[in-house]
């Protein structure tokens, strides 16, 4: 039985004293009940301050993004067990704006992918297709790509220590989710290639959905067989709206 994962992913939004106070609102409101995780994903600088706050909670700490290498001449970047060091259990990797903005492929974000796992982080590996992908009719090999170059350098074992972030880039930041049955076919999309290699790992994979997920929208999407959480950008940023989708994924 898939539990469910409500990540917060930060952006490079706030500041110490906003991101503490971010953390303590959502630590202090967490809902009540089982079958669910909460984490939360700060900007580098405000990640050992936020982790002091999600101390003694049942509040997750991950990162945004993470270097594939171990040390050294690597000016700017952050090491997976710098990552570690400060608490972090999960990273998420691929992330649309970083594969769109800063040209990751998909080959590197496979290795920043096993670097994470090699050094006992859980990594959340972003995969989604543009407008013009979806329009043209090839959201899913775009898709395809994207796993394989994971699947290709780590192997489907991996994914039995990973989660998957269905984050269709028409809708991030947008205001336009994907209707449940748009997400929950990509999302049997994924489980079925996953499944191709290994169904019993592919049935305990924790999919999530991304894209101007919000309170309104979440209790729908959650109720889709194969969605299993959310990655939430901007409804992330108050504590009263996260929790809101926290507390539609304790109810589920
Ligand atoms: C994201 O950036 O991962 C995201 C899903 O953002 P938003 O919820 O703002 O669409």
């Amino acid at each position: 039985m898939r539990e469910f994962l409500i990540a917060g992913n930060w952006k490079m939004n706030g500041s110490i004293a906003a991101s503490e106070e971010l953390a303590a609102g959502i630590v202090a409101g967490m809902p009540e009940g089982g079958g669910f995780r909460v984490l939360v994903c700060p900007p580098f600088p405000y990640l050992a301050a936020v982790s002091r706050q999600l101390e003694g909670s049942a509040v997750a700490l991950g990162a945004q993004n993470v270097s594939a290498h171990k040390a050294g001449a690597h000016t700017g970047e952050t090491s997976p067990s710098m990552l570690k060091d400060v608490g972090c259990e999960f990273v998420i990797v691929g992330h649309s704006e970083r594969r769109a903005m800063y040209g990751e492929t998909s080959v590197q974000v496979a290795t920043k992918f096993q670097a994470a796992q090699a050094n006992g982080l859980t990594p959340i590996l972003c995969v989604g297709e543009t407008l013009q992908e979806r329009e043209a009719g090839t959201t899913e090999s775009v898709i395809n790509e994207q796993l394989d170059a994971v699947l290709d350098a780590a192997g489907v074992v991996a994914f039995a220590a990973a989660v998957i972030a269905y984050e269709p880039v028409w809708a991030i930041g947008t205001g336009k989710t994907a209707t449940p049955d748009q997400a929950q076919d990509v999302h049997r999309h994924i489980r079925a290639r996953l499944a191709e290699e290994d169904s019993a790992l592919a049935e305990s994979v924790q999919i999530l959905y991304g894209g101007s997920m919000k309170s309104e929208n979440a209790s729908g999407l959650l109720a889709m067989p194969d969605i299993d959480g959310g990655l939430i950008g901007g409804a992330s940023l108050q504590a009263s709206d996260f929790l809101a989708i926290a507390g539609a994924a304790a109810q589920g």
